[in-house]
């Protein structure tokens, strides 16, 4: 192809409606473009302190929180490590590719993984897993590890009946909860829901920049901790309780901080994080009620059949059969400079995700959904036109 006929590039800025990373607000660009500063300055010290209480606000823990130069891999890697020994048992709730991935990681690691399989459009029944901790008189099983919020599939998984069934079972194990996905935009507490380790990310909800990572941490998992013999060195909780800041044995990532600082101060502050989740469920709401209208005459539909536990940051929409998704997000992306998420393993080319976490608002959902369906409309995919006043009519309800 010669230059001249080349597709125009797009303008304006890419709009970005995928499930991770998400928008950055301006105020947290700017406030995270900080020069450099000594992280031993006192200085630095007091916005690094307030970052971290305020993280433990949003994770509401009154334990231990560690931090990561890294993406959320880092910190699942760093609740497996301290916490578990070559040969232990970790039974995962499946739930997508984010389950599975995390289980791959735990074996790799050298621990024995055992799953609660489930139904990914429907999501884990509490019951298996209540049995099969029932069945597990000798408490093999060490930790249960749960993605509170499955970003492939769009589902959001019930973390307080995950506590019940261990409670109700007197199960001893870990309570592991990915909540890459939903921390800032689903409610999440991680000491009322005897959460061990919450794993959480920046890129996400916490509408930061990629590249830093943490683990909120009970004392029971402190605890285990001290016994948990898998090999670590850069995520080793008790090496980084020495340092000053009480995490990271390398550099500290200070322009992360003083991102951290203002997107707590948008999300508590200007905004409340009741308000805050209040926003994501009126925007899913929207967006379920545009793709569930689409869904008419074969057309695209929620790949989440489960009402109690569709996603309220992500929703995963499942094209008619013969239909590719990535086609048609290669149209959004090509011609109208939108960017959607991507079916993930099993599920590529099969569904397309529209993120609706973070710094959002109705014109951007809205902007979103005229979009997605104009991508339909010209790719001559089957739908029923008209989702957009479907999401119109649920915004203005
Ligand atoms: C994004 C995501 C991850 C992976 O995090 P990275 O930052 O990409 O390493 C893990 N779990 C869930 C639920 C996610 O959404």
């Amino acid at each position: 192809m010669s230059a001249s006929q080349t597709p125009p590039k797009p303008r304006g800025r890419q709009f970005f409606a995928n499930p991770g990373p998400t928008n950055i607000p301006d105020s947290v660009l700017l406030a995270t473009a900080h020069h450099t500063v000594d992280f031993n300055d006192p200085a630095f010290a007091e916005v690094y302190w307030a970052c971290i209480a305020g993280l433990k606000r949003v994770l509401k823990t009154g334990q231990e929180v560690f931090l990561y130069t890294g993406s959320g891999h880092a910190a699942w890697e760093a609740s497996l490590v301290n916490l578990l020994s070559p040969g232990d048992v970790i039974l995962i709730l499946e739930s997508g590719h984010f389950s599975q991935s995390w289980g791959r990681m735990a074996k790799d690691l050298g621990l024995e993984v055992r799953t609660v399989a489930a139904d990914w459009r429907r999501g884990v029944e509490i019951a298996d897993l209540q049995a099969a901790l029932a069945a597990d008189r000798e408490h093999a099983i060490k930790a249960v590890g749960v993605v509170h919020n499955e970003t492939s599939t769009g589902m959001m998984i019930p973390l307080p009946e995950v506590r019940a069934a261990l409670d109700a079972t007197g199960h001893p194990a870990l309570l592991l909860a990915d909540t890459i996905s939903s921390l800032g935009s689903l409610d999440f507490r991680m000491d009322e829901w005897g959460v061990d380790a919450a794993v959480g990310g920046s890129q996400k909800g916490l509408m930061l920049p990629t590249g830093l990572s943490f683990t909120g941490v009970s004392r029971k998992a402190l605890k285990a901790h001290e016994t948990a013999r898998l090999p670590k060195h850069y995520f080793n909780w008790g090496a980084m309780m020495q340092r000053p800041l009480k995490s990271f044995l390398g550099t500290v990532p200070t322009s992360f901080f003083f991102g951290l600082q203002e997107s707590l101060r948008l999300m508590e502050q200007e905004e409340g994080l009741d308000n805050v989740l209040a926003r994501h469920t009126r925007l899913a709401r929207a967006v379920r009620a545009a793709v569930q209208h689409w869904s008419g005459n074969n057309g695209p539909q929620l790949f989440c059949t489960n009402p109690a536990r569709m996603s309220d940051s992500v929703t995963a929409v499942l094209m008619p059969e013969g239909h590719d998704a990535d086609a048609l997000r290669r149209v959004a992306m090509q011609r109208f400079n939108l960017s959607l998420g991507g079916g993930l393993g099993p599920l590529g080319g099969r569904l397309f995700r529209i993120g609706h976490l973070g710094d959002l608002n109705e014109p951007m959902i809205l902007g979103t959904l005229a979009t997605v369906e104009l991508a339909i409309k010209v790719g001559g995919v089957p739908h029923q036109p008209g989702g957009v006043d479907a999401a119109l009519a649920s915004l203005a309800a």
